[in-house]
């Protein structure tokens, strides 16, 4: 019996899940919530609780500590554990090879959400965005300090993480953490040695600003790279800045791909005798066109070429109209009786001779809703139905 269950349920296996169970209840989660599958921010939390879940049930050692002690347990060890990014890496990019403590090869990734009108992506923009960012010390290049003056760390060989050994309950368990010689640098460097500019710490702050070219035709979600744009750190390559597009509603037309869906009210004349219909496009421009009769309500016509552009193309979407009628009240109408010669005739109904004749009147919400059903028995509710007798409920 394990005391907390919580990260078993997060993967979905059960308690005693096998280790190919894991990796595969692991890899079926992390595709499915992977943030470049799923942009939601529902999904960025979910891919981390299953990361993190799996990080620590695939490992023999945590696993048990988990089962033992539960997730206070873990709470002792040093280090922050896993990013989920690195997880995934490792879990997709080959497999837990090596054996040893590892750091990992590359930075981490650095993501900003770019908010933009459907207009910007009809006609593209280019924005400027400023950036602080983490680079190696212009200084020292990185070191910490002078040349030939920083020497590998021997506690840890340069890893900066090693493993302990801890007395857990009546278990000896053994930890991955920080090398605490030299707090996860790696190596070791005289204070009078150390850079000044860094102060040892082997990179600085640094703002920099970056050209984002939004172009024509890119969709929600759309990610523009910059690689190699991430942070900087000694030993590892940067990670890449993305930028993700995140779309605006627009007030008159709404995107499907490349397509854009304009509704339109026009009036009983125009929809039965025809005439011109005139709006403007999210291009800007007013496009104007002939309404040919009889137009229906809920009818749906297409201005071919008239959409979004199609990224990286010279062509464009096509543009839907959806038509929905506005009727005239009844003091617009001149004439009720010479319309109604105008108009087909109204149909016979076949109604019985003995139909109940009934006055009909404006629906009014107060006095005319509906009664909730349950209001009668509200008072008989109070918990007396016995074995087998069903309370209604909402
Ligand atoms: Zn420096
Ligand atoms: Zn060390």
């Amino acid at each position: 019996m394990v005391k907390d269950s919580k990260f078993y349920s997060t993967l979905g296996v059960s308690e005693n899940a096998s280790d190919s169970e894991l990796k595969k209840a692991y890899r079926k989660a992390a595709l499915k919530y992977h943030p470049d599958k799923n942009a939601s921010p529902e999904a960025a939390e979910k891919f981390k609780e299953i990361s993190h879940a799996y990080e620590i049930l695939s490992d023999p050692e945590k696993r048990e500590i988990y089962d033992q002690y539960g997730e206070e347990g873990l709470s002792g060890q040093g280090g922050a554990g896993m990013n989920a990014e690195d997880i995934f890496a490792q879990f997709f990019g080959g497999g837990f090879g090596g054996g040893g403590p590892q750091r990992p090869s590359r930075g981490k990734d650095i993501k900003h959400q770019i908010s933009c009108s459907l207009e910007d992506l009809y006609k593209g923009k280019s924005t400027k965005l400023a950036l602080n960012k983490t680079v190696l010390c212009h200084e020292c290049s990185g070191r910490g300090g002078l040349e030939g003056k920083v020497k590998e760390c021997q506690d840890c060989h340069g890893s900066g993480m090693k493993f302990v050994t801890r007395q857990m309950g009546p278990m000896i368990q053994r930890f991955q953490t920080v090398c605490d010689k030299c707090q996860g640098s790696g190596d070791i460097c005289d204070p009078k040695d150390r850079c000044k500019t860094c102060r040892g710490k082997k990179t600085q702050q640094e703002r920099k600003i970056l050209q984002v070219h939004i172009e024509p035709g890119m969709k929600d979600g759309q990610r523009i790279v910059f690689n190699g744009e991430g942070d900087q750190e000694p030993g590892i390559s940067p990670g890449d800045v993305i930028f993700i597009i995140d779309e605006k509603p627009n007030s008159e037309f709404q995107r499907s791909g490349n397509n854009l869906i304009k509704s339109i009210e026009i009036d009983l004349s125009t929809a039965l005798c025809g005439g011109e219909i005139g709006f403007k496009h999210v291009s800007g421009e007013w496009i104007k066109t002939q309404a040919i009769p009889v137009i229906k309500y809920d009818d749906v016509k297409v201005i071919e070429g008239q959409g979004m552009p199609i990224y990286k193309q010279s062509s464009k979407g096509n543009l839907i109209l959806k038509f929905t009628i506005k009727f005239p009240e009844l003091n617009q109408i001149k004439d009720v009786e010479k319309l109604k010669e105008l108009l087909p005739p109204q149909p016979e109904l076949n109604i019985p001779i003995d139909a109940l004749d009934e006055h009909m009147e404006d629906f009014n919400p107060i006095k005319h809703n509906e009664r909730r059903s349950y209001d009668d028995d509200e008072e008989g509710h109070g918990g007396q139905g016995g074995p087998g007798v069903q309370c209604a409920s909402q």
